[in-house]
């Protein structure tokens, strides 16, 4: 079937009419997917620009310093779009997530909204999306929203996901990040596509995915049984973007390990998980809306269930926990009832990568941030109680020097516990050279 004509326009009664809407760049494959999702509404998207110097300045003196080290660059990546030449603030609109359990991100819609205001950019739309209120940002295009966003993110983790696995045993330097490259760029045309039903788009990103992991079979890989498998958890931002994180996961990659990354719809799970919590909590359980959340959720697993299904061989040995058992593992110290947000899913999510074979968890979060803190009080009883498997603090913020001398400490322990682990860790399949020549699926 010949792809459909790209949206270029919506109806002037939709509340996105003329206006370009900038996506965070929170990951960077991840973004740039989600913003070619957007565009199939016929909307006008686009990640924002990488971040570079200038962010920080432009962070730093429009937020106060009380705020996170997320909100600062997405502050100053967001001021550096309004001071562009030419740039007018009313056809402007920013995406911004929000945030739940003791995390400020949720302030921060209200205070750039000032800011802006402030330094004389008014009229700026902010983007705040929430299942709530049924995406009614997006007007008539909601429900195609909810569908296709969740595609994006979930083709954005598995692709960051292979990366990571292969890119530590690459042969060539650099043939893991072209194979990435080109695979997020096929997928950002087949999602920015506005196929005629989400039937027909399932079936185009699983072919776009196929082709992906060609690619990625294609790459010539030896692997290294040597290398140390590192599960990397942490605040969703921080540990996700490297310019905020001082391009940490390469950093320990260099220094000898793999790298097991936290997708970002493990976050989504978690907001599900909760919000049917708070359903229950509220007498509410058999409510229209209740109703509506397990429906989204059936929806969202069955979309997952047929993208991941493409990769189970290639990911043997990296399956990801449910939300159920993230939570069930961190009951002991931090009950999902009584601690919200990522505190409780890194903590719980450490557990279940202990048992799945990993060396170590580095916990990727920014400095003063309460979740993270929460996490360093509570991981010496957790590797404790889980044969001593080294778990550390990394925090980011722009006043730390790089993170090397740190990981080179840390490796050493996770060196020294992987001699003792209980959990081996399953051997990962990679193709030999002779059967790579041959991937044809
Ligand atoms: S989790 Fe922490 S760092 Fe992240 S947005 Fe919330 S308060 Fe800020």
């Amino acid at each position: 079937m010949p792809a459909p004509q790209l949206a270029s326009r919506i109806p002037s009664s939709h509340p996105l009419y003329g206006k370009k809407v900038w996506v965070p760049r929170m990951s960077d494959g991840s973004a740039r997917i989600f913003a070619a999702a957007l565009r199939s509404l016929g909307l006008d998207a686009a990640p924002l620009p990488p971040s570079d110097a200038c962010t920080l300045e432009q962070g730093a003196r429009h937020t106060s310093g009380d705020e996170c080290y997320p909100a600062k660059i997405t502050m100053g990546d967001c001021i550096k779009i309004l001071e562009q030449e030419g740039s007018d603030p009313r056809k402007i609109a920013f995406f911004m997530a929000t945030g739940q359990g003791p995390c400020r991100f949720g302030q921060y819609i209200h205070l750039m909204k000032s800011e802006f205001e402030k330094i004389g950019y008014n009229g700026v739309t902010i983007l705040a999306p929430a299942c709530e209120t049924g995406y009614s940002d997006f007007g008539p295009g909601a429900n195609l929203y909810a569908r296709s966003g969740w595609r994006a993110l979930l083709a954005g983790d598995l692709l960051l996901k292979y990366l990571l696995k292969i890119r530590p045993h690459e042969i060539s330097p650099g043939d893991s990040d072209a194979a990435h490259e080109a695979s997020v760029e096929d997928v950002c045309r087949c999602m920015e596509t506005p196929w005629p039903s989400p039937r027909i788009q399932l079936g185009k990103v699983r072919e776009s995915l196929l082709r992906a992991r060609r690619r990625f079979r294609r790459v010539p890989t030896r692997f290294d049984a040597e290398r140390l498998l590192i599960g990397a958890v942490g605040e969703i931002f921080c540990r996700l973007n490297s310019f905020s994180n001082q391009e940490f996961v390469r950093a320990l990659e260099r220094a000898g390990a793999e790298v097991w990354m936290s997708d970002i719809t493990e976050w989504i799970w978690y907001v599900n998980s909760d919000e049917l919590r708070m359903y229950r909590l509220t007498g509410r359980q058999f409510s229209a809306r209740a109703l509506g959340s397990r429906l989204r959720s059936f929806f969202q697993k069955k979309d997952e269930r047929a993208l991941r299904a493409l990769f189970a061989e290639d990911f043997f040995g990296y399956e990801e926990p449910e939300a159920r058992e993230i939570l069930h593992s961190a009951a002991p110290y931090l009950p999902a009832d009584g601690a919200l947000g990522e505190m409780t899913v890194n903590t719980g999510r450490s557990i279940c990568l202990a048992k799945r074979g990993v060396d170590g968890i580095a916990d990727i979060s920014p400095f003063t941030c309460m979740n993270g803190i929460v996490c360093e009080a509570i991981y010496p009883q957790v590797s404790k109680d889980h044969s001593g498997i080294p778990i550390r603090n990394f925090y980011c913020d722009e006043t730390h020097a790089g993170p090397e001398r740190d990981i080179g400490i840390f490796l050493e322990l996770a060196r020294g516990y992987r001699r003792r682990k209980p959990w081996p860790r399953a051997q990962p399949l990679f193709p030999a050279p002779d059967e790579r020549a041959g991937c044809a699926s």
